[in-house]
């Protein structure tokens, strides 16, 4: 199957309003213009450098998102263009993208990534972690960040059972912070969950974001 094919595919297998992001991480350059060319606007990375690169060489109309761990001392090449950072994992990220936006005179979309995967260790907040962050007072001082949903990763597992479980934990937690910390903000409306393997799940689950790379450009 194309990447083309891949991609009409699995546009027809997700709802509409549940934005699809093209997880391009490894694969070439000419992998993403055949996505490109085929009406996707929206990638995602995991690794800065090599982030940088390929923005670098593609057409100013991707959308790029960050979607991997992301050491503070790397934010300052991507903020003249990410557009959402899904994975912030701690306060003091979260201020230095701040900071580096604020040089630019941007604001940058971000999630918090939530840790919910029962079987394994991978980054992310707790829900109480979740809550002081959101709580601390240097948060409204922030103004070239958006916190605009979480993001969430279930466990590497074919227990199906186990991954709906954890993303309905999610969606809860997603709830539970968008009603303590933004009544009043519409900007918090975004859950980004379900990748290749789990999606159809994610989505029954509430997914508005589904992150997809082996299923669009195979495996890495
Ligand atoms: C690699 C990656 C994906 C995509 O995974 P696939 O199983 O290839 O769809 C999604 N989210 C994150 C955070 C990733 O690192």
């Amino acid at each position: 199957m194309t990447i083309a094919e891949s991609l009409l595919r699995l546009q027809l297998s997700i709802p509409e309003h549940v934005k699809i992001v093209a997880v391009s991480k490894t694969k070439p350059v000419s992998a993403i213009m055949e996505a490109y060319a085929a009406g996707q606007r929206l990638f995602g990375e995991n690794k800065a450098q090599e982030l940088v690169a390929k923005q670098a060489q593609l057409p100013a109309g991707i959308e790029w998102h960050f979607i991997g761990h992301l050491q503070t001392n790397k934010v300052r090449y991507i903020a003249p263009f990410i557009s959402l950072i899904h994975s912030i994992d701690s306060l003091s990220l979260l201020k230095e993208v701040n900071r580096e936006a604020r040089k630019i005179n941007r604001i940058i979309e971000c999630l918090l990534q939530l840790y919910i995967a029962t079987e394994e260790t991978k980054f992310g907040l707790t829900l109480d972690e979740a809550k002081s962050l959101l709580g601390d007072d240097s948060l409204p001082e922030l103004k070239n960040i958006r916190i605009t949903g979480v993001m969430g990763m279930s466990s590497f597992t074919s227990d199906t059972a186990l991954v709906r479980l954890e993303f309905r934990t999610l969606y809860n937690r997603y709830k539970l912070l968008k009603d303590q910390f933004f009544s009043l903000d519409d900007h918090f409306r975004e859950l980004s969950m379900g990748m290749s393997d789990d999606y159809p799940i994610a989505v029954e689950e509430g997914s508005t974001m589904v992150r997809i790379g082996t299923s669009l450009f195979g495996n890495r």
